[in-house]
């Protein structure tokens, strides 16, 4: 490995600082405004073509260095709609505003800021480094991850078409293991995800007489429980699947039974077949429920996204693992199984045609997650993603973080790897 990490060195506190100023500024999907502007600033000044406003707020960067191969390096900006509760001196109070109009606290719950400032640190490595390599790099910063509409803006938006095509597509993202690990898998890497609308239909009237009705909050609360029962009966226990209804509302006030019920209702799987099946069973299970309770119609039921399983390629897995181990160490790339959480990172690679691979790294203090595994409370002691509490540590994730990167481009972008 020959390229010089020199710039990222000098460029660290610079990195760490931005870091933090990101932290404690989150937006929301597709109101990445300062975050965009900030991404396009530093990037210009590094010398790299920059394009804003790509999918609404998205940035595409290029830097071309003679011939070779494409690598497309991609990193998500948007923060979700958390109460920070880390405790953190750079911890956010920001308010926004979401879709609805709401006015809701924002987070950086996801570490998205963290990929933003790796990115950006590559960025300065591979422009500070040019002997080091060749081909063209394209850095997309990406909006709206946690939408599941940000990767479809951009690839809407002509990504594939205005800028260069890439031959790979890398990604990555931190997660709640030990800082210093990078970890990945080859194939379905993430799972898929569906989000299902389901209204249910009554009858609405008095509260006093429901023989005169048909109560759809009896008919949600039920079927809430009858679909339990479909990863636990109807999908093979090997099977990682999740079904969440992660909201219910129908009704007002207490002496009123309403007209309709809704549940939004999140699905996981990890392949096609399983996630016919699972929606098939959550339809069959809403129309039936409806049926049992005398519904004067059917439910509706609606898709509202879909984002697909992130496969990575086994062959440009093997190579940035390869890599991988052998900048960092064999003992600090490890292997992970599947899991249940999506990205619409895999949309990317799926509208170009090209293979793609997305790895996570550890942002949990190693002295934490030592003792928390010395006790067996991982699962409770340690935040995961998306909770209020998440909060990776700025050193060693920032820099494990830009060089997973920039070696795993190198992969490619080396020329003796060139084909
Ligand atoms: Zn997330
Ligand atoms: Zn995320």
């Amino acid at each position: 490995m020959s390229v010089q990490f020199d710039g990222v060195r000098e460029r660290l506190g610079e990195l760490e600082e931005l870091y933090r100023d990101l932290h404690a500024h989150p937006e929301l999907a597709f109101q990445e405004k300062r975050t965009a502007a900030i991404v396009a600033e530093q990037l210009t000044a590094l010398g790299w073509e920059v394009t804003s406003g790509v999918g609404q707020t998205g940035v595409v960067g290029v830097l071309r260095n003679g011939e070779g191969p494409v690598v497309m390096l991609r990193a998500d900006m948007d923060a979700l709609p958390v109460k920070e509760q880390t405790g953190l001196p750079y911890a956010s109070d920001v308010t926004g505003t979401d879709s609805s109009g709401a006015t809701v606290p924002v987070m950086h719950a996801c570490g998205h800021d963290m990929h933003v400032v790796c990115l950006l640190g590559a960025c300065a490595v591979f422009a500070g480094d040019r002997a080091s390599w060749s081909g063209t790099i394209v850095a997309i910063f990406q909006p709206g991850e946690e939408s599941g509409y940000g990767a479809r803006a951009m690839i809407d938006d002509g990504l594939f078409d205005r800028f260069p095509k890439p031959d790979v597509i890398l990604g990555q993202h931190v997660g709640p293991g030990p800082a210093g690990i990078v970890a990945t898998c080859s194939g379905a890497v993430m799972g898929a995800t569906d989000s299902i609308t389901i209204r249910l239909f009554g009858r609405g009237g008095h509260g006093s007489k429901p023989e005169a009705a048909v109560d759809p909050v009896v008919m949600a609360a039920s079927l809430v429980l009858r679909l339990q029962t479909v990863v636990s009966r109807e999908v093979a226990a090997a099977e990682p699947v999740v079904v969440t209804v992660g909201a219910l509302h129908a009704g007002t006030t207490a002496a009123v039974i309403p007209d309709t019920a809704e549940l939004n209702v999140n699905v996981r799987t990890s392949s096609e077949a399983t996630r016919n099946r699972v929606i098939a069973a959550i339809e069959r299970l809403a129309r039936a429920e409806a049926a049992a309770a005398g519904a004067p119609r059917d439910p509706e039921i609606t898709s509202v996204y879909h984002l697909p399983a992130t496969v990575n390629d086994p062959a440009g897995t093997g190579r940035v693992a390869d890599a991988h181990r052998g900048f960092f160490g064999p003992e600090r790339v490890i292997p992970v199984p599947p899991t249940t959480a999506s990205e619409d990172f895999g949309l990317l690679g799926q509208a170009a045609g090209r293979p793609s691979v997305y790895w996570f790294f550890g942002g949990i203090d190693q002295a934490t997650y030592g003792a928390a595994m010395a006790a067996g409370t991982v699962d409770t002691d340690i935040p995961q993603n998306h909770a209020a509490t998440f909060a990776p540590v700025v050193e060693p994730t920032l820099v494990v973080g830009v060089q997973a990167l920039v070696v795993a481009a190198l992969a490619w972008l080396v020329p003796s790897t060139h084909r």
